[in-house]
């Protein structure tokens, strides 16, 4: 049926009333305007009849106050289907000032001539409507606003309070309505399923009071652009419109436009699901169904997207309620599987930590991959469930390896979002722990960046809550997404686990290995341990133990396999070793010396990173009592070594009594000692080819299974023996070498080290070391002492003589002659305080001149 046409006379006469009246038709269940008055016109201060027409048509309600919108399109419609008369009172917003005024409309239907049924409106302005608290004097509004409230209180049946429009039943006859009275072919209906994403972060954020009100925004832009009788909401914040396929993509940019730059507050981005007719006509609850599957697909959050369905989407969408309906029953039957897969320490190639990693092994699909249904169940806020459930596992594989008498070691386990909303995740973990007696530092948490995006300020508690109870808590994925180092700056983790995507770039961008070696270092200083994931070749193995990187995942070590397999592969001895819990600390220390420093970053060629990697060369070294080994070292380093010995002898020990042949007893010995002292020294070691190299070495940590102790051992400066640059050590060494002899004595515990010029440049080349100098000295003196000068050096070269006279006099000064080359000859010694260090002297002897002729033999 067509929309009534009244004849000519007859529409003008109405249409001049200065009554407010508006003449409506009932048709294919829409209320549609046939008529409009001036006066009703004038009335909502509307600008012209085509606007006012349009405006009715489209969405009648759109003015209507959102309170009363529900209960008066309930009233229209009842009125229009069973009869009777319309008798309403509601606010509605008049002209530009928005401001609403209270109007009373009063209907009745009349039947024309040729039997059309129209529903005739009368309407009358009861006055301004004065929002609450606002002065109420006025009796008429207040009884009124008494009635609009116990109308609306009433409730109603097919229009939804909140936004007025259809409820989803009135919304699925509305569509059959019109498929009834129209050819769909002809204009390829589609049905929207619109979603705004992060609605209760949003309510929580600015209360549900806003989240109402942006809510009716949607519902309002959404009337605009298709015709409020042809959309609905659902549920919460998910609603669904009928319309047409064409134009629709820029029609909801459209939408998307508007509802982002809406003034009034901020808004959501929306997701919206197109289910086109083409796919054929299911019935609109199914076709809805469908749109919502396309738009369930989209994952983009940030941003308003749409998508049209596609039948692939109806197997992922079973497989989603199989995941769903099934996980109590797979976690009962034993098909989710954990695997576990080993995390290497860099610094010794050993196991130190493992992750879990669930599998659901179900008899048709064979192994389902976490990545298919972890999202599903973190949606539908199961996963938490999965998560207790390996976390159950992991303490059970902790009593069996300890039974089979291996080492443990911590393990990880992965925490979704939800876990943390769905159950107090932290104390159900505590419990749990605690109940098996396993030491809480034994489990480690994994989170996610993207877990803790939303709502910054829980998750952080929830985090420090963890911490706080000895669990360690690591950031997982670090780089994979957004906003990462201000959560670093404002949430303690232990360790930060890399994303797979830097391995993956490893062999193609240099940009991706600085960028990492700078992150390892910032985590480090910032006192955290570093694991980079996805680690699939040797090479991406070697660079990650120069930069410092802790620990490694990934294929190139092994693939997550599950308990049984690793018991079978010890049991084989093919499994990386389980490190020894005790030694973690001695080698998390070495592990985590960066061999790189920016700082050294020559800028000669800003556009080459060839520099960055080309720095001191460093490397870590372990020494016990009678060898050391070199452990680890950069590229400089192993370039350097590779020159000098043709070879690199990574991992093998070099004796200190026999030592390597080209090592120095000095740099031995300087090893030696600061190994054993646990200090630190610098170092000058003069190679067979005459390059002279000064070596910073440092005592890191110590072994306490051992007593190893690794030492960092940095190369300073290399001189080439044929261009000697003025460096201070040259100018040194040159005033040393009118010394004979320089003794570095700590008077507190008489360990000395002795400096010998036995070549003829005469230059200190060679040092010994010796536990007690005074008696040392009166043994030497007896064998190379002139006879006649004996007695004197023994009566005043006493600790306690030489200390006092330098205590009172600034120095002690000796001259005394020494059987050098057979002959008698003159040389001064002279003994000072080590100005920054009261513990030590110097002790200097120098020739005083030629050999005097004594006639002695
Ligand atoms: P994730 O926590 O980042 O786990 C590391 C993922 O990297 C694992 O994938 C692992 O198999 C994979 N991987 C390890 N080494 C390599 C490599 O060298 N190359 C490549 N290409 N991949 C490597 P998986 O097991 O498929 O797990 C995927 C994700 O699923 C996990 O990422 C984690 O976010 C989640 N997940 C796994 N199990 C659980 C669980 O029990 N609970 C929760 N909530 N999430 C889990
Ligand atoms: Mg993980
Ligand atoms: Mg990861």
């Amino acid at each position: 049926m067509d929309r009534y046409r009244f004849n000519d006379a007859a529409k003008k006469a109405l249409e001049q009333l200065r009554t407010p009246l508006a003449v409506y038709q009932f048709l294919n269940m829409r209320v549609v305007t046939v008529l409009l008055s001036d006066g009703f016109i004038d009335l909502l201060e509307l600008e012209d009849r085509e606007t006012a027409v349009y405006l009715m048509d489209h969405d009648m309600y759109e003015a209507t106050h959102p309170d009363d919108k529900a209960r008066i399109a309930d009233e229209a419609v009842r009125f229009a289907t069973e009869g009777g008369r319309y008798d309403v009172v509601y606010r509605t917003r008049i002209g530009s000032s928005g401001d609403y005024r209270i109007l009373h409309a009063i209907g009745e239907h009349v039947y024309t001539e040729d039997g059309v049924r129209l529903a005739y409106v009368w309407y009358t302005d009861e006055g301004p409507w004065y929002s609450e608290g606002a002065d109420q004097q006025v009796s008429l509004g207040h009884e009124l606003r008494r009635t609009l409230n116990e109308k609306n209180a009433a409730g109603t049946v097919n229009y939804d309070v909140l936004t007025g429009l259809p409820t989803m039943s009135y919304f699925f006859e509305l569509v059959n309505q019109w498929r009834r009275e129209n050819n769909a072919a002809a204009c390829k209906p589609v049905i929207l399923y619109m979603n705004l994403c992060g609605m209760k972060h949003y309510n929580r954020i600015y209360g549900f009071a806003v989240g109402d009100n942006l809510l009716r925004r949607f519902a309002g832009i959404i009337s605009k652009y298709f015709g409020q009788e042809n959309c609905s909401r659902f549920s919460a914040d998910q609603f669904c419109v009928f319309t047409q396929e064409e134009s629709i993509k820029n029609i909801l940019r459209s939408v998307f436009r508007e509802f982002r730059s809406d003034k009034e507050g901020p808004s959501l981005p929306v997701r919206v699901g197109i289910y086109s007719e083409e796919y054929g006509m299911l019935g609109v609850s199914a076709e809805c169904d469908r749109a919502k599957y396309a738009c369930d697909t989209i994952n983009q959050r940030q941003i308003s997207d749409f998508r049209y369905f596609e039948n692939v989407m109806l197997e992922q969408a079973q497989m989603k309620h199989f995941y769903i309906d099934n996980l109590k029953k797979a976690i009962s039957e034993n098909r989710i599987q954990v695997y576990y897969q080993p995390l290497i320490r860099s610094a010794n190639g050993r196991v130190c930590d493992e992750e879990a990693l669930a599998r659901w092994n179900d008899p048709e699909r064979g192994i389902i991959p976490p990545d298919e249904f972890i999202p599903v169940l973190e949606e539908a806020k199961l996963v938490y469930q999965l998560d207790l459930y390996v976390v159950e596992q992991i303490l059970k594989k902790i009593k069996v390896q300890e039974q089979e008498g291996l080492y443990v070691v911590p393990m990880s386990v992965n925490l979704s979002r939800s876990d943390f909303d769905a159950c107090d995740i932290v104390e159900e973990v505590r419990r749990r722990v605690d109940e098996a007696g396993v030491s809480r530092s034994m489990l480690v948490i994994e989170v996610t960046e993207s877990t803790i995006g939303k709502d910054f300020d829980f998750m952080k508690s929830q985090i420090e809550r963890f911490r706080e109870l000895g669990f360690p808590v690591w950031m997982d994925d670090f780089g994979s997404g957004y906003s990462t180092l201000d959560m670093l700056h404002s949430i303690r983790f232990d360790t930060i686990k890399f994303d797979r995507r830097f391995m993956k770039d490893f062999g193609t961008d240099d940009r991706s290995k600085i960028m990492l070696t700078e992150l390892i270092r910032m985590a480090l200083s910032l006192g955290m341990d570093t694991v980079c994931e996805g680690v699939e070749t040797g090479a991406q193995a070697a660079f990650l133990r120069e930069v410092g990187c802790t620990m490694m995942q990934g294929f190139y070590y092994c693939r997550p396999i599950p308990l049984e397999s690793i018991l079978d592969r010890y049991r084989r001895s093919i499994q990386i070793g389980f490190e020894n819990p005790r030694e973690s600390d001695y080698y998390a220390a070495i592990g985590k010396i960066n061999l790189y420093d920016l700082a050294v970053l020559s800028n000669e060629d800003e556009e080459s990173f060839e520099n960055y990697f080309n720095t001191v060369p460093m490397a870590v070294i372990e020494v016990t009592s009678d060898c050391f080994t070199l452990a680890r070292c950069n590229s400089s380093y192993r370039t350097f070594l590779t020159k000098l010995l043709g070879y690199l002898p990574i991992g093998k020990p070099v004796d200190f009594e026999k030592g390597d042949g080209i090592t120095s007893k000095r740099f031995l010995n300087a090893i030696r000692e600061c190994a054993q002292d646990g200090g630190k020294m610098l170092v000058e070691e003069k190679l067979f080819n005459g390059t002279v190299m000064h070596a910073f070495v440092k005592c890191i940590a110590v072994n306490p299974v051992n007593d190893t102790r690794a030492l960092v051992v940095a190369i300073l400066t290399i001189t080439d023996a044929a261009k000697k640059p003025v460096t201070f050590s040259y100018i040194a060494k040159a005033l040393c070498s009118d010394y004979i002899n320089l003794y570095y004595v700590n008077c507190k515990t008489g360990r000395f080290i002795e400096y010998i010029s036995d070549n003829e440049l005469g230059e200190l080349e060679t040092e010994r070391y010796g536990d007690d100098f005074f008696e040392a000295s009166h043994r030497d003196a007896r064998i190379a002492m002139y006879h006649e000068d004996l007695d004197m050096f023994l009566d005043v070269f006493t600790k306690e003589k030489i200390l006092r006279s330098i205590d009172d006099e600034g120095a002690f000064l000796l001259t005394y002659r020494l059987m050098i080359d057979g002959k008698p000859t003159f040389v001064n010694l002279k003994a000072v305080r080590v100005k920054t260090d009261e513990d030590h002297i110097i002790i200097g002897l120098t020739k005083k001149s030629d050999p005097i002729e004594t006639g002695a033999d």
